[in-house]
């Protein structure tokens, strides 16, 4: 019951743009897109709602991503364009998540730390998100998981008595 959080990705906008790659640091003629995703509970219940514009260079493949709107982008020069965008996820945001993994079988302080985590790391590294997005999940199950387990041990003890 808690494995029914989907996501619904929309193309809110697109432009095209000269930006310099964070990756490659080449300078190209790029395709830049502006996502609205929103994560919904039981396919109905909107959890949360977040925008993010993302671009691929056309030189090396990576996908980079960017919480500027289209509109400031256009506005911008070329390498100004590209320190908008970024792959990296930081040191401290790994941390939370390794951490809250690590504290899986505490349930809810896993939770917590899953959650703020889910709001530091960026939208850019894929990988990251879904370990928090599975992390959440697993983390609030887990109590009624540990619940259910000493009551059928209980459960189980009464009867053998
Ligand atoms: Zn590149």
């Amino acid at each position: 019951m808690f494995s029914s959080l989907t996501e619904e990705r929309e193309v809110v906008g697109s432009a095209e743009l000269t930006m310099t790659c964070a990756s490659c640091a080449e300078t190209s003629l790029t395709d830049v897109f502006r996502f609205k995703t929103v994560d919904k509970w039981l396919g109905i219940v909107p959890v949360w709602v977040t925008q993010e514009t993302v671009a691929k260079c056309p030189n090396c493949d990576a996908t980079v991503r960017s919480a500027t709107r289209l509109d400031e982008l256009l506005e911008l020069l070329p390498h100004q364009v590209g320190d908008r965008f970024h792959v990296r996820v930081g040191f401290v945001e790994k941390f939370l998540v390794v951490a809250a993994w690590a504290l899986i079988i505490t349930g809810p302080v896993s939770f917590i730390l899953f959650l703020i985590s889910a709001f530091c790391v960026p939208k850019a590294s894929a990988g990251w998100r879904k370990s928090i997005k599975i992390g959440l999940i697993a983390s609030a199950a887990f109590l009624p998981i540990v619940f259910a387990i000493a009551l059928v041990a209980d459960l189980v003890a009464w009867l053998v008595r």
